[in-house]
């Protein structure tokens, strides 16, 4: 999600990490700031905006010394504003932290912290780490002890760098489900989210695992693991990567590397919001209005683009395991359609990954001047419409830069599923249907990590196909807006002409274009529908059309129709959207590669549409 850095060594720190944060700025960029030890003292700057502003803050020229940590943030808790942008304090202002990721039980240990005097300054989750970090100090543990007692404490996914006065040599560093690397430089180190920040100054690079505790002092490093005292000799790499492809993880393009981001994605969108055992989805966000959402009639989601194909598959989905009639409408139509929405028994549901959306923040408008719940999905904390929802959930995906969206229509349709399970258990879903898509929920990111693997296969079926001009992407049920969904990210970046649509209308008019020359992507894995799907293949090859199919493992009949076949881990019905997008993505993504195309930057096309 966000970017952090930190310099220990003999050169000034400030430089070494402000050029860092530039180069993590794509990982967020709603607020900045550093804090810089020197003569027992710490010297904070943060503003709101970017690395520039911070850059030329009058307060940078107070900050000299050769120890400092950095942070570029992507608010998960708290709006972005300079009291919630990191580093952040302790009680005493000698503690310091910077930190990404997201802590799941901050409330409770905030809660307890405030209850033996702690204060705090900001709204983060983040913040409590210093304080514990304090807490353990003042009870006798060194340094290193004490950030290894806070972080035991800590429930969810964390990258931080923690400095202190008292060791002003001392620099640690820690992750669990978040990455930080280590740049070994001359008696110095720079310590970073990804190697960017780093490779100006070292090609020598150490990656820190999950639950290790790096301590940066003089020169010398050690790292243990954080559960006992097990010293790690871990390999330093030599990376040799340009800026750019160092900025990509590596990667040719964004897109690329968000769809493989997309099992953290779906990790992050459910941490903390899932509890197994009471067949639960807790949505903190929609506390404040939980009363009101069990007495509501009805649901209007609505959005734009692949926001409106993920509110498609929300629909399906709560209203087979809500039992809550819900109707799904694009953001340019509703409001101009005179939608009838009473009070108390209407709630509209808004989709939006920048939380910018002009037609959608109209539909907002349209509820509230209407007296109806508003209530938002979005990626973009503190944005427009996260503030004049009534409630909301994020999504949690961090930024997404590729103009397609891949990471956070997943992290989408995860939220959704999380919101199917929250309205189900308000009604009428059984504790057992309910412990089912919570354990099922918790399996989708391992699916994921199983599709990745697929990458190199799907690329050969896309250099088949890839000189057709047009394609159609045809599904059924909860597969139909992703069929969808295919049929635009192919358009979007290689303009190959793609409709979408369902399997079961093909007949009614489509099937009309079906030749040699005109293939089409079967989304059919096994769920009720797959026989009617079966048929409506084989009504396809019938006229010489060229299949694709997705279809769940195991399956020996799809081959026997469709000329190349796709085949994704079984899951719940309502949850195979999540795991089947993912071949289309990877399609999409290879085809426009194969011709050439500008994939992060498709033509004509923005990332927030915040025009009508
Ligand atoms: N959860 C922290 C915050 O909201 C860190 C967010 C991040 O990883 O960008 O400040």
């Amino acid at each position: 999600m966000c970017g952090i850095v930190g310099y220990i060594g003999k050169r000034e720190a400030a430089p070494v990490l402000l050029d860092g944060l530039k180069r993590l700025e794509y990982r967020g960029y709603d607020s900045a700031g550093i804090a810089i030890l020197k003569e027992g003292a710490i010297n904070v700057a943060k503003v709101v905006g970017r690395v520039k502003q911070l850059a030329e803050s009058d307060r940078m020229s107070t900050l000299q010394g050769t120890t400092g940590i950095a942070h570029t943030r992507w608010a998960t808790h708290g709006k972005p504003s300079e009291r919630n942008a990191h580093p952040h304090g302790d009680c005493t202002s000698t503690i310091f932290v910077v930190h990404n990721g997201i802590i799941e039980n901050y409330k409770e240990l905030k809660r307890n912290l405030e209850e033996e005097g702690h204060t705090f300054k900001s709204e983060t989750d983040t913040e409590v780490v210093a304080h514990l970090v304090e807490k353990f100090k003042k009870e006798g543990n060194d340094f290193e002890t004490s950030v290894k007692k806070s972080l035991k404490l800590v429930k969810g996914a964390y990258a931080i760098l923690v400095m202190t006065t008292s060791e002003p040599a001392t620099l640690i560093a820690a992750r669990l489900s978040s990455p930080l690397r280590i740049g070994m430089g001359n008696d110095e180190f720079i310590v970073a989210s990804d190697p960017s920040a780093i490779l100006n100054y070292t090609q020598e690079i150490l990656t820190l695992k999950d639950e290790e505790v790096a301590v940066l002092k003089d020169g010398e490093f050690t790292i243990t693991s954080l559960n006992g005292d097990r010293v790690i000799d871990r390999e330093v790499e030599k990376i040799d990567w340009d800026m750019e492809q160092a900025e990509k993880g590596g990667f040719a393009h964004f897109m690329l590397k968000e769809i493989f981001e997309q099992p953290e994605t779906i990790e992050n969108s459910l941490r903390g919001r899932v509890i197994v055992d009471e067949g639960l989805a807790k949505l903190g966000g929609f506390n404040a209005v939980k009363d009101e959402l069990r007495e509501i009639e009805r649901l209007t989601i609505v959005a734009c683009g692949t926001a409106y194909y993920a509110g498609q598959v929300g629909e399906y989905m709560i209203e087979e395991y809500a039992e809550l009639p819900v109707e799904t409408c694009i953001a340019s139509e509703f409001r101009y359609r005179k939608p009838i929405l009473t009070p108390k028994k209407d709630a509209v549901l808004v989709l939006s990954q920048s939380g910018e959306t002009a037609d959608t923040l109209a539909a907002v408008s349209e509820a509230r001047e209407k007296g109806v719940l508003s209530l938002g999905i979005v990626n973009v904390t503190g944005s427009t419409i996260a503030q004049n929802t009534d409630a909301g959930i994020y999504n949690h995906a961090g930024p997404e830069i590729g103009v397609a969206s891949t990471k956070v229509f997943v992290s989408q349709l995860t939220v959704l599923s999380l919101l199917a399970l929250f309205f189900g258990r308000q009604r009428h879903m059984s504790l057992t249907m309910g412990k089912r898509i919570a354990e099922e929920l918790l399996k989708i990111p391992d699916h994921v990590r199983t599709i990745l693997t697929m990458n190199d296969s799907i690329l050969e079926i896309a250099k088949r196909y890839v000189n057709y001009s047009d394609f159609y992407f045809l599904g059924r049920k909860y597969n139909y807006p992703i069929a969808l969904e295919g049929a635009l990210k192919l358009k979007e970046i290689s303009y190959i002409h793609a409709e979408g649509g369902s399997s079961g209308e093909l007949k009614h008019g489509p099937i009309a274009m079906i030749d040699p020359n005109f293939p089409s992507i079967f989304i059919c894995p096994k769920d009720s529908v797959y026989e009617k799907n079966l048929s409506n293949m084989e009504e396809v090859k019938a006229r010489q059309g060229k299949i694709i199919a997705i279809g769940t493992e195991g399956d020996d009949e799809l081959g026997k129709i469709a000329d190349d076949v796709i085949l994704i881990p079984k899951t719940l019905e309502m949850l195979t959207p999540i795991l089947s997008v993912i071949p289309l993505q990877f399609f999409a993504y290879h085809a426009a590669v194969l011709k050439g195309k500008d994939v992060d930057k498709p033509r004509n096309l923005a990332k927030s549409v915040t025009v009508e």
